[in-house]
């Protein structure tokens, strides 16, 4: 959780970055992409003790509010890039959350969530790709859009990784592990070249896990700071080329230090600053 606070603290001297407290999403919102009775569960902090084990901390209501804030920030973020070009959220990226049930420190969906506020809220007919290159495969988003046309899913993930019940995104690619920057790049320009020949997304939203970096303690592969600087640039390039708003959210990150994961997830902002300037 530290490193939440470090990552804000570290960006907030940066020129050109107006940080924005994150707004809770409203029952509405969250119910475009989860159950009735799962959101009155967790509110009213009726998670059974499978459920919160599931999830992977007890109940609380500030677990609440914090889950509220973290999906709304993704929005918030959804929204900003609309006027900005590109926008981010400092958390979220908690792609294990189902429908009716929470997985893997997730409780809400973010990108699901923001992707059809996004749809309900500023234009019915836009079309959203979400690229997820957390280490972790989106399994809860894939579930929750599997029959969704409007809505692209993308995951790259190690394929031996969590979880280890592989849900069907549109595109997955399961990396081996000990993958290097090479072969992690290259599936990369690969898969945004088949995303482009199937979809034609008006608006990305990009999970930027800091951990398929290769001092993540979870994460198995062994990508460089230098890959992660380009995998991003990827990312964040093939956004602008079509001049189509990005927005990104940080997802997971669990280096040997916390000053690793930190340095990672902060480069991943730097390196949007600057696409943001030629939006
Ligand atoms: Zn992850």
């Amino acid at each position: 959780m530290e490193k939440y606070s470090r990552v804000r603290d570290q960006v907030s001297v940066l020129p050109n970055l107006q940080l924005i407290e994150a707004p809770p999403a409203s029952d509405n919102q969250i119910l475009y992409a989860h159950d009735h009775s799962y959101l009155q569960r967790v509110v009213a902090g009726k998670l059974s003790e499978q459920e919160q084990k599931e999830i992977g901390f007890p109940w609380s209501e500030k677990m609440v509010e914090r889950s509220r804030r973290s999906a709304g920030a993704t929005i918030a973020a959804c929204k900003t890039a609309i006027t900005e070009g590109l926008s981010g959220n400092l958390a979220g990226g908690t792609h294990h959350a189902y429908r009716n049930l929470g997985t893997g420190f997730c409780v809400f969906n973010d990108s699901a969530i923001a992707a059809r506020t996004l749809q309900k809220e500023v234009h019915p007919n836009l079309k959203v790709a979400i690229i997820d290159l957390d280490v972790h495969q989106g399994n809860g988003t894939a579930s929750i859009l599997q029959d969704d046309s409007s809505i692209f899913t993308l995951s790259i993930h190690g394929e031996n990784n969590f979880p280890f019940k592989k849900e069907s995104s549109d595109l997955d690619y399961g990396l081996l592990d000990g993958c290097n920057d090479q072969t992690y790049l290259q599936t990369l320009h690969q898969s945004l070249d088949a995303l482009d020949a199937r979809f034609q997304a008006d608006f990305v939203i990009y999970l930027a896990g800091a951990d398929p970096h290769e001092e993540d303690r979870l994460g198995r592969l062994k990508i460089s700071k230098e890959g992660m600087r380009k995998r991003d640039e990827a990312v964040f390039q093939y956004a602008l080329d079509k001049q189509i708003p990005l927005a990104f959210a940080m997802a997971g990150g669990y280096g040997k230090t916390i000053e690793s994961t930190v340095e990672i997830h902060c480069q991943t902002i730097v390196t949007a600053l600057h696409f943001q300037q030629q939006y």
